[in-house]
């Protein structure tokens, strides 16, 4: 057979056009949304070259878009800045650079900063500032107040980083704490979990939040289950900017964390019982039946049975569906299936009990 030789040229435009357009594709996060309300997931602590950061400003929103973020925050310390020889020092600049992509990308982008001191009191993080120059000013409490004037949510970053007295509840945090000054902590920063600071949030009712506190460039291109950078979700009544910051304000938000949500029983409720479907049964014999459970999250789900009915360990992957054979003992028994969700966390060391209800087909 003849051989048709089409010059490589030809191509080669195709091929560029192509890469072009594939570098901006967003995978989407799924997570159902509770009654009423509409999840979000969040970075609300992140760094550029306008601190100690390795990437300019509108990479970061770009990140989070591609990796199926609805809002992130750029945090720049106040106080420190590792690359002063060559960039000035401009406290807003990171968030006037990058606000026109989150704007192209319809990411929901509050303006932030890192409040950065030594253990104790530690970092904390005010987002949704108008203005972070007058932040800069030596005493603590001053700068608290200065960023609740302007509407600021505040929470205190990885308390259990450097220090002495790291991970210690001090005077100054009661102080802040009792004064509304202070509304929230991180739960999980980047690669690590704090079980202190979620007991704490439980008992003072301070919101829960995780955060990747990214420095480097972010490589992920796709999130998985378990393979994803450590984020809020957070309950919105309206996807804005106000929405945010008063479902953040009222604690409605949770934190996905390697293959775990944290967070207070009822949001770990409503994500658990959105995502989960139960279907069945497909196929009856006297001593057993089999059926569908679905999972329609991007977490797995790793269930430990409670009760008498069902496999002893079940691990129901992200958007997929199980077939699950259940032995029958008594053909009569109810077949509401009890587990523990052990990587829902309600508490340190507590993880959400759950019943899979079984709609017949
Ligand atoms: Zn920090
Ligand atoms: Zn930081």
């Amino acid at each position: 057979m003849k051989k048709l030789w089409v010059p490589l040229a030809l191509f080669i435009p195709l091929v560029l056009s192509e890469r072009a357009t594939s570098a901006e594709v967003r995978y989407e996060v799924e997570f159902p949304d509770p009654p009423g309300y509409q999840t979000l997931v969040c970075d609300f602590h992140t760094h550029t070259v306008y601190s100690d950061g390795m990437v300019w400003p509108p990479v970061r929103v770009n990140e989070a878009w591609r990796q199926g973020f609805d809002a992130t925050a750029i945090t720049d310390h106040i106080e420190h800045h590792l690359h002063e020889d060559d960039l000035p020092i401009k406290l807003n600049r990171s968030y006037e650079l990058a606000a026109g992509r989150a704007k192209e990308l319809k990411m929901l982008f509050p303006m932030g900063a890192e409040i950065t001191r030594d253990t104790p009191p530690g970092h904390f993080n005010a987002i949704f500032l108008r203005d972070i120059e007058p932040l800069d000013t030596p005493d603590l409490i001053e700068v608290f107040k200065r960023a609740n004037e302007q509407g600021a949510f505040v929470f205190w970053n990885h308390h259990e980083w450097q220090g002495e007295e790291k991970g210690r509840w001090l005077e100054i945090h009661t102080t802040l704490y009792e004064n509304k000054l202070l509304h929230g902590m991180e739960v999980a920063n980047g690669g690590k979990y704090y079980p202190r600071a979620h007991q704490w949030c439980l008992d003072k009712n301070l919101t829960m939040l995780g955060n990747s506190d990214t420095h480097d460039p972010d490589l992920i291109d796709r999130t998985s289950s378990d393979h994803h950078r450590t984020a809020t979700l957070v309950f919105v009544k309206e996807k804005s900017l106000d929405g945010l910051k008063e479902a953040l304000r009222a604690g409605r938000a949770a934190v996905w964390y390697t293959d775990q949500l944290i967070g207070r029983q009822e949001w770990l409720e409503a994500l658990f019982y959105g995502s989960i479907k139960a279907t069945g049964p497909n196929a009856r014999s006297e001593k057993s039946l089999s059926l569908e459970i679905a999972n329609s999250s991007d977490v797995d789900m790793k269930l430990k049975r409670i009760g008498p009915t069902g496999p002893g360990d079940l691990k129901l992957p992200a958007r997929g569906t199980t077939l699950v054979r259940i032995n029958l003992v008594r053909p009569d028994q109810p077949l509401d299936l009890r587990y523990v969700a052990v990587n829902l966390l309600t508490a340190p060391g507590a993880s959400l009990p759950v019943v899979l209800k079984i709609e017949e087909k």
